[in-house]
C-alpha cells in the first residue's frame, strides 16, 4: 500500500518538500526527462536522480519508453503514473452516483466510469458504490491508491462525516468515506462538492493559472467555493460558501435546508426546470428543456430573465466581496443559448462595483464533479509524500 513509511526511507523534510515538488511539476508540465525536471524546480541533478528513482520505485512515476532527443543525449521521459497505480472519485448528486477511475496523472481510465442512480437510503448507497470499485480495482490491476468523494452540503473537515445535506437528508451525521474505506480497505476522502470542483479547475481547468477566484455551482442546489491568494476558503469548520442559502425573496418557496426564498430556489438549474416544466405542462430535466428550446419547441421568455436576474445578483455579490480575477460558472443552463453568460454580466454590471467587475473574468468553467473528486482523491496522494510550501 502507499503509505508514507515507503517513501520515508530518507524522512527528511527536505526530501518531502523536493518529492512534492517533482510531482508538481509532472502534474503542471506533463511527462519531463531529468533535465527538464531539474531545470523546473531548480533541484540539482544528482538529486534529482534519486528522486525520480525512489518515485518509480514507489509506483507514482512511471517512464516512457521512448528516449527522446534533447540537448546532450537523449533523455527519458518520466510521467505520473497510469499503469502501476490509479485513484477512484465518487460523485454523490441528488438523483445520479458517478464512479470513475483516473491515473495519478488525472486522465480517467477509459472505459472506467460507471453511472447509477443515487438510492435514498445509506446501505443502498453503499451497496450501490461497493461493486463498482471492486470490479475497477480487478480489471485495473494497479494499486488503488485513494478514493476522492464528494456529497453535496456541510462536510464536517475534520472527520469527513456528512453534517448537513438539505437534498440529501439521509446523509446527515453519516461518515459516507468511513463506510467505503470499511468494506474496501481503501483510504477515502470526502469533500464538499465546490471544494472539489476549484481543486479540479485549478489542478485540470481554467483556474491552473489564478489565485483568487470564485466558482459559483448551479447544476443540482446553488454551492460556492472560494479561492483567495491561493487558498481555499473553508471558514473554521468547513462550512464556509453557502452562498445559495441566503434568503433574497422574503416570501419565496421552501428550501430543503429548512427557510424558505434562498437563492437555491431562483437561481439554478433546478429552478429554471421547475418553472420551465409548470409551462409545459410535464416534468422536464434541465437537459430536456434545453433540448426543447433548440428545437423551438419551448420558449422560456419570463422564466428565464429571472433567474438570470439572481444569477446576477450572485456574481455581483461575490465580486463586491472577493475581488476576484474570474467567477467560474457550473451548470447545465449555459447549455440552453451561448450567450447566457455576457447577459448574466451584463445585468451584474448595473449592481457590481465598477473597478472590481472591470478586473473580473466571467466564464463557463471545463471543471466537472468527477474531475473534482479525482483532483481531490490526488491532492491526498501527493500530501502524503510530501508538503508544499506556499
Ligand atoms: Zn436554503
Amino acid at each position: 500500500m502507499g503509505s508514507p513509511s515507503r517513501v520515508a526511507a530518507v524522512p527528511a523534510l527536505l526530501r518531502r518538500l523536493n518529492v512534492r515538488r517533482v510531482i508538481e511539476a509532472l502534474q503542471r508540465h506533463g511527462p519531463c526527462t531529468r533535465a527538464q525536471l531539474t531545470r523546473l524546480t531548480r533541484i540539482s541533478p544528482p538529486t534529482m536522480s534519486k528522486l525520480v528513482a525512489i518515485l518509480v520505485r514507489e509506483g507514482i512515476v512511471e517512464r516512457g519508453r521512448k528516449p527522446v532527443p534533447t540537448r546532450g543525449r537523449p533523455g527519458i521521459l518520466f510521467h505520473l503514473a497510469k499503469k502501476k497505480a490509479h485513484v477512484v472519485g465518487v460523485v454523490v448528486d441528488i438523483h445520479e452516483t458517478t464512479i470513475v477511475a483516473a491515473g495519478l496523472d488525472g486522465q480517467p481510465l477509459s472505459g472506467r466510469q460507471v453511472v447509477v442512480p443515487t438510492p435514498h437510503d445509506v446501505d443502498q448507497l453503499v451497496a450501490a458504490i461497493v461493486p463498482h470499485i471492486r470490479h475497477q480495482r480487478r480489471s485495473a490491476r494497479s494499486e488503488l491508491r485513494y478514493i476522492g468523494l464528494t456529497v453535496p452540503g456541510l462536510i464536517d473537515r475534520a472527520t469527513g462525516r456528512v453534517v448537513f445535506s438539505p437534498n440529501l437528508h439521509f446523509l446527515d451525521g453519516v461518515n459516507l468515506g468511513e463506510r467505503l474505506k470499511k468494506e474496501l480497505g481503501t483510504p477515502v476522502a470526502t469533500f464538499q462538492e465546490e471544494h472539489a470542483l476549484c481543486l479540479a479547475a485549478q489542478r485540470f481547468g481554467d483556474a491552473k493559472n489564478l489565485t483568487d477566484f470564485v466558482l459559483l455551482d448551479v447544476s443540482a442546489g446553488f454551492g460556492m467555493g472560494v479561492v483567495s491568494a491561493g487558498r481555499f476558503i473553508t471558514g473554521s469548520t468547513g462550512f464556509a460558501g453557502e452562498i445559495g442559502h441566503i434568503r433574497v425573496q422574503l416570501e419565496g418557496r421552501p428550501c430543503g435546508c429548512g427557510n424558505r426564498g434562498c437563492l437555491e430556489t431562483v437561481a439554478t438549474d433546478y429552478a429554471l426546470a421547475r418553472a420551465a416544466s409548470e409551462r409545459a405542462g410535464r416534468p422536464l430535466t434541465i437537459a430536456q428543456v434545453a433540448e426543447e428550446v433548440r428545437q423551438g419547441r419551448l420558449a422560456l421568455d419570463g422564466i428565464l430573465e429571472d433567474v438570470l436576474e439572481y444569477l446576477a445578483l450572485a456574481v455581483s455579490i461575490v465580486v463586491n466581496i472577493f475581488n476576484p480575477q474570474a467567477v467560474l460558472l457550473h451548470g447545465g443552463l449555459f447549455e440552453i443559448e451561448d450567450n447566457i453568460v455576457s447577459r448574466i454580466v451584463e445585468r451584474a454590471r448595473r449592481m457590481t462595483m465598477r473597478p472590481s467587475l472591470e478586473v473580473c473574468q466571467v466564464l463557463r468553467t471545463s471543471a466537472n464533479k468527477p474531475a473534482g473528486a479525482i483532483a481531490g482523491a490526488l491532492e491526498r496522494v501527493w500530501a502524503e509524500l510530501g508538503p508544499v510550501l506556499q
